[in-house]
């Protein structure tokens, strides 16, 4: 049995008291503090345990954001929409992708151009088209998130503060205790959103979660359970490799396969918002990004490979003879380490059958191609944990199975879950009820109308969208859905 020290009992200083908390400053609860305030709760407080916003987008370099449009339809919005909106006019050139006027096109040269680009031009079978996936400059990113929250007087922000564990009365969250600086200290609040991505608050307040993903060595089939720590090279010609990566698919498939060889671990380059630059994405299989040995293992690993890598490429990536090292992620890319057991757990048999929920808060095209790129439904549900009350749980440790949970933790999901959680904790906190309890209809119409985030079934969802996803069942007839439906044991 492992040696245990009993800490005593002893008084915390109360630091401050709120009406919604959100833990965690990264995509989900960067855009959870801003819809919250944006609702018009009065108090917000965003605790964060580094000195930044974005996490993995900004710290941790994710450099790309797949699938903000499903054809010609610009569906993904709200503060996803805005980031780029706001980088248009304060740092336009630094990001990458087709505009929005060109989203759902085919010309065939558009498409030459844009395949250059990883996740630019669709997958969908028989219908190629151009995706507005970007890939954006992280510390530009990270100047446009801070100045998102210092324009809202109604958000407090507190950070290289690292919450550390939930107040609990019986089964209701009142509060967080964390760490800094300044000592230990509690905050008390009427709802706390839990935005860390690893359920750091969730885990001990008494609601069911899992720990780990699906167990693969194999990336295609799982990317969740794979640890990373992303750098960048500059000094290459990114579209030139690409053109040559396209015309040379045997010595392609030889040159990366070196990639991962010298590595010693699965890894890649991918374009990163200017040619010149790109960012290596990694994949050190089977490792948790919430274990302390699975920490280690991901930093040194990774850096000790670094020179070899750039070496490598100096000798032998076409145009890449003036490669340097450009710069390190400041902290290890987190994909998934715990996932709740929500009120609704998020299933590929939702996706296979175009599930419908009366509480959606989220609808958005994945990676996951089970229906052709469709957007899904995502319930508030898959946020609310089970038993607990006045918790909410958006971003990648959401309420999905191990597999599922891959296609839904992307960036723009992260963005949608949280901002919905936002604005369900502002209404919970105006209407004086529960999590468990919120009006959900009051939740989506603010969504809908005063934050821009188009959903199914509202006054003013799209009609020509819904007619086109209509006339496309929803993705359900693709070969993959098929093959799902019928090992549950559903025959349409
Ligand atoms: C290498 C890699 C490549 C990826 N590629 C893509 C891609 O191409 N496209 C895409 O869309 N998605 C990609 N993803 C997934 C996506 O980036 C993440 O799922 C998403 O950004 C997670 O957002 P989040 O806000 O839920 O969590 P995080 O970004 O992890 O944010 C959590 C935040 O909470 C803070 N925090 C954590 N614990 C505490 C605590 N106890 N107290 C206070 N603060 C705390 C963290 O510092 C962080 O700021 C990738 C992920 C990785 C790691």
């Amino acid at each position: 049995m492992a040696k245990i020290y009993l800490e005593s009992a002893n008084e915390l200083p109360i630091y401050d008291e709120c009406d919604i908390l959100v833990v965690g400053g990264g995509s989900a609860g960067h855009s959870a503090a801003l819809a919250a305030a944006r609702a018009g709760c009065e108090k917000v407080i965003l605790m964060e345990r580094f000195g930044y916003f974005g996490g993995d987008v900004t710290g941790g370099y994710v450099l790309m954001i797949p699938a903000l449009n499903w054809r010609s339809y610009n569906i993904v919005r709200g503060i996803q929409e805005e980031w780029f909106a706001r980088l248009d006019k304060n740092a336009p050139d630094s990001y990458i992708c087709p505009e929005r006027e060109e989203v759902g096109e085919n010309d065939p040269f558009k498409l030459q151009r844009w395949s250059l680009i990883h996740g630019c031009v669709s997958p969908e079978q028989g219908n190629p088209h151009l995706i507005r996936a970007p890939y954006y400059e992280p510390n530009h990113l990270k100047l446009e998130m801070d100045a998102m929250i210092q324009e809202q007087p109604n958000i407090k922000t507190l950070l290289h503060c690292w919450g550390t564990k939930p107040i609990m009365d019986g089964n209701t969250i009142k509060g967080v205790i964390f760490e800094s600086k300044e000592g230990r200290k509690a905050v008390l609040a009427k709802v706390v959103i839990d935005a860390t991505g690893d359920g750091d608050i969730y885990r001990q307040s008494g609601c069911p979660w899992v720990a780990g993903s699906l167990r693969t060595e194999d990336v295609r089939e799982n990317r969740t359970s794979m640890t990373a720590l992303v750098w960048r090279m500059g000094g290459v010609d990114y579209e030139a490799y690409s053109r040559w990566f396209h015309s040379n698919p045997a010595e392609a498939a030889a040159f990366r396969e070196n990639l991962n060889k010298i590595a010693g671990y699965r890894t890649n380059f991918y374009p990163a918002g200017s040619n010149e630059v790109v960012w290596w994405n990694n994949w050190l299989t089977n490792r948790d990004c919430s274990n302390l040995d699975d920490i280690r293992h991901t930093e040194f690993t990774v850096r000790n490979s670094i020179r070899r890598l750039l070496e490598f490429c100096r000798k032998n990536m076409p145009y890449g003879r003036n490669a340097y090292l450009y710069d390190i992620a400041p902290q290890l890319g987190s994909r998934c380490s715990h996932r709740l057991i929500g009120e609704h757990v998020y299933t590929k048999l939702d996706i296979a059958t175009g599930a419908k929920f009366d509480d959606v808060i989220a609808w958005h095209s994945t990676i996951n191609m089970i229906n052709g790129g469709a957007p899904i439904e995502i319930p508030y549900r898959s946020i609310l944990p089970q038993k607990v009350e006045n918790l909410l749980c958006p971003g990648r440790h959401l309420s999905a199975d191990a597999e599922t949970v891959a296609g839904i933790s992307l960036i723009p999901q992260c963005i949608g879950t949280g901002q919905a959680a936002g604005v369900a904790a502002a209404v919970c906190v105006q209407d004086g009820t529960t999590t468990h309890n919120v009006d959900i209809k009051r939740v989506q119409k603010i969504l809908c109308t005063e934050q821009d985030v188009p959903l199914p079934r509202q006054e003013n969802t799209d009609p020509e969208l819904v007619r086109e996803l209509e006339d496309y069942k929803y993705g359900t007839q693709t070969e993959a859905a098929k093959k799902i439906r019928a090992a549950a044991g559903l025959d349409w």
